[in-house]
């Protein structure tokens, strides 16, 4: 760079995290805001582009934003409108295509009618209609044999090898809230979520994030790490939102994240599968396959679908998509969390990678916000 520059604050990550907050303290506070981006684009893992076929894809796997926060997705939709979209996922069980995240429809469409209704009457009585139950509670609680029968055959067929394949343990070594995020439904709803508000930003993420950051006060720096600026740059406050070890230089030991690769594959026909997602559990080294159009409801000739194979995280190979929540992690993060308050609030953590909390766009959001409102505006 060879110039001093000097801003009011530094945000490392120009992802929801770092946006959001740019946005914040760039319209509320008036203050000067440098983003510094070691990708070539704004928008962390939710970037989307224009393919070479001209479809929309999403260069880090399939976004979809779900919430219950009106005040997230009113504050967003100041930067898009929404295209109304809700996500049907179908997951590959002996062979058919069922809804995920398991329903009644599922037991219908894997069972004779006489032997589902049995089921569907055990699971009515244990616990009611309309009612979620993570598939490990179902395990633990389920007396009567055949809720047991269910329990298990659910838990084989959907959850145990597609969460070897994305993490490389067992449902039992993780968190229970992961495979909670997907639990047994007992309705008719075969959506993926049930939250108030669903889409996707109706010009695409990208575009969000322009709008975002298009303010006079805020400047953005691509294809710069952090530490390609240190000296150069002279700010009051830094914000970073990249792994929270990193920053610290793994003194307490790296954290450990889990990766994927994606194949993207173009089809020339309009449609590749009838959902957007069509997860396999059981088979392939891939969890799932997307197709973008469902999603974006784009019309164009062809269509481009993605596979997603789960990788070993290597620092500086690949990217650190997911933290992973197990206790004896969260242990290691608090010892960097320690470390983060040692700073006094000159530095201040966000994000998924620098809380290490497996957030959604929504909860990501929703961090900065209260980020802003609590520590920011308010200091
Ligand atoms: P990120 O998006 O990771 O942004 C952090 C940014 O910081 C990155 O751009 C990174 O390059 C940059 N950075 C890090 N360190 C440095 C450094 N030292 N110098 C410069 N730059 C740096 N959420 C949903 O709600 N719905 C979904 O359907 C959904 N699908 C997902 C699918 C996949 C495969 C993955 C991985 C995530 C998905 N998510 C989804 C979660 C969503 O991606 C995150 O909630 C969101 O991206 C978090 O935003 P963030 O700003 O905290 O982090
Ligand atoms: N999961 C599963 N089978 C499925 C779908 C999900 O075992 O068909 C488990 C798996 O452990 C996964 C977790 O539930 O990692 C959360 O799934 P989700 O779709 O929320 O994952 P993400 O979209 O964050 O990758």
């Amino acid at each position: 760079m060879g110039v001093t520059m000097q801003v009011d604050w530094l945000i490392v990550g120009a992802g929801f995290t770092g946006a959001v907050l740019a946005e914040r303290i760039a319209s509320q506070l008036k203050q000067k805001v440098l983003i510094v981006e070691q990708r070539d684009h704004v928008g962390g893992n939710a970037y989307d582009y224009y393919d070479e076929q001209g479809v929309l894809v999403h260069q880090y796997g399939p976004h979809i934003f779900h919430t219950n926060a009106k005040h997230v997705w009113d504050y967003l939709g100041q930067f898009t409108q929404w295209r109304s979209y809700y996500h049907h996922v179908l997951g590959v069980v002996d062979g058919k295509q069922v809804p995920v995240p398991f329903n009644l429809n599922s037991l219908y469409a894997l069972f004779p009618p006489h032997y589902a209704a049995k089921l569907e009457q055990a699971l009515l009585n244990e616990y009611g209609f309309n009612v979620k139950v993570p598939i490990l509670k179902i395990r633990e609680s389920a007396n009567n044999p055949d809720l047991k029968f269910l329990a298990d055959y659910i838990y084989q067929n959907v959850f145990h090898h597609y969460t070897l394949k994305q993490w490389n343990l067992t449902p039992e070594e993780l968190a229970p809230s992961v495979t909670a995020r997907v639990p047994i439904y007992i309705s008719r709803d075969d959506r993926y979520f049930q939250d108030t508000y669903q889409g996707l930003p109706k010009h695409g993420y990208t575009n969000l994030f322009r709008n975002l950051l298009n303010h006079p006060n805020i400047k953005v720096l691509l294809n710069t790490n952090q530490a390609e600026i240190e000296g150069e740059v002279k700010y009051k406050r830094l914000i970073y939102t990249g792994a929270i070890d990193d920053y610290f230089q793994h003194i307490h030991g790296e954290l450990p994240y889990r990766s994927l690769r994606f194949n993207f594959i173009h089809h020339p026909d309009e449609h590749y599968q009838t959902v957007g997602t069509v997860n396999y559990p059981n088979e392939y080294h891939y969890t799932r396959v997307t197709e973008f159009k469902h999603l974006t409801g784009q019309r164009c000739f062809g269509t481009t679908y993605i596979e997603e194979y789960p990788q070993a995280y290597i620092r500086g190979e690949n990217i650190p998509y997911y933290p992973i929540p197990k206790d004896e992690y969260r242990q290691l993060y608090k010892k960097y969390e320690e470390e983060a308050q040692k700073l006094n609030g000159k530095v201040l953590f966000a994000g998924r990678l620098a809380d290490y909390q497996y957030y959604n766009m929504d909860q990501a959001v929703a961090r900065a916000l209260s980020l802003f409102e609590k520590n920011i505006c308010t200091a």
